[in-house]
């Protein structure tokens, strides 16, 4: 019997693992396809200057509209594809699409700043590194409206190569930020190894504030922050309990469902429009 169940036991295995293999191909073909047919936009989370409540930046959030499947999330396509050749594109298309989107927003609000993702696999490619150099370079923007959200866990893998990278991004005037901070590297050593502009709290984080507490986490990153002169960003913010806490706390920038969702390049205009008024 024991003989039998083990038998079952490995069938069952490799069906998952068609099923994941197959999963994986779909992605591929489709990230693929939707590359080809446009089927790729972005949508941006305003950022807010916590203190008065203006909109400084967005972040621009990669959206894949499937034909059949609809809205598909890149927390679902960004780590397949990230060990394929389809990032390169991928991030491309991103920074590409988000220039173009920062460069009609630059005459009605100059000084907006618009962030984009790099996944760490595309950071520690030489293409993507010169791309990036050569885009803000050609464009009409100033290259400080731009700023690249990395994950720790992406720049502490290759430390050196990534400060090289970090170094000419710099250079060219991009701003450098880490995102979900807190959760990933323990050891903090690297903040002073890389040229970092500012931190995002991770949202795990912000959820977990309520106000009279020690709020001791959050409260910590940002004595750190201060103390190497780096802006913060709270993420996550839901609630207006969660934003007057980061605010009292000393966060100078908040991000989050309860303050504006992500919306199409349109519904960002027209929101900075209405805030102009
Ligand atoms: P992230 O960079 O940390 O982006 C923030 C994510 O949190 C977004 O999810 C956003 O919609 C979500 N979010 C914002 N405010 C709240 C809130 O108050 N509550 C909750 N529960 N969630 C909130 P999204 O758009 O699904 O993106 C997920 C992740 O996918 C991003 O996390 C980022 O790591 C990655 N990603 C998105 N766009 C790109 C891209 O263009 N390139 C790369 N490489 N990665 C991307
Ligand atoms: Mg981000
Ligand atoms: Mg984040
Ligand atoms: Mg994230």
């Amino acid at each position: 019997a024991a003989k039998q169940s083990g038998r079952n036991q490995y069938a069952f295995f490799s069906l998952q693992m068609n099923q994941q293999l197959q999963q994986r191909i779909d992605i591929l073909q489709g990230v693929r396809a939707a590359l080809e047919h446009g089927h790729f936009h972005l949508e941006y989370q305003p950022v807010v200057e916590l203190a008065t409540g203006t909109i400084r930046g967005a972040e621009a959030l990669l959206r894949w509209q499937h034909p059949e499947q609809g809205l598909i999330s890149p927390a679902l396509f960004i780590p397949t594809i990230e060990d394929s050749d389809l990032i390169e594109p991928v991030t491309r298309w991103v920074a590409h699409q988000a220039v173009q989107d920062l460069l009609e927003l630059q005459q009605p609000y100059p000084g907006f700043v618009v962030s984009i993702n790099i996944s760490g696999a595309a950071l520690h490619q030489d293409s993507t590194r010169d791309f990036l150099t050569e885009l803000t370079q050609n464009a009409q923007v100033p290259a400080n409206c731009l700023s690249i959200e990395l994950t720790e866990t992406s720049m502490i893998k290759h430390l050196d190569d990534c400060r090289q990278t970090l170094t000419q991004w710099k250079a060219a005037g991009m701003n450098i930020w880490i995102d979900d901070f807190g959760t990933g590297y323990s050891s903090l050593s690297y903040l002073h190894q890389l040229p970092i502009d500012g931190l995002k709290i991770d949202r795990s984080f912000v959820r977990e504030l309520h106000p009279g507490h020690g709020n001791s986490l959050v409260a910590t990153i940002l004595t750190l922050a201060k103390s190497m002169d780096l802006k913060v960003v709270a993420e996550g913010i839901e609630t207006e309990s969660q934003r007057a806490c980061v605010a009292q706390l000393g966060s100078g920038y908040g991000q989050g469902f309860g303050l504006y969702r992500p919306m199409p390049f349109t519904a960002l205009k027209q929101v900075l429009a209405a805030e102009q008024r």
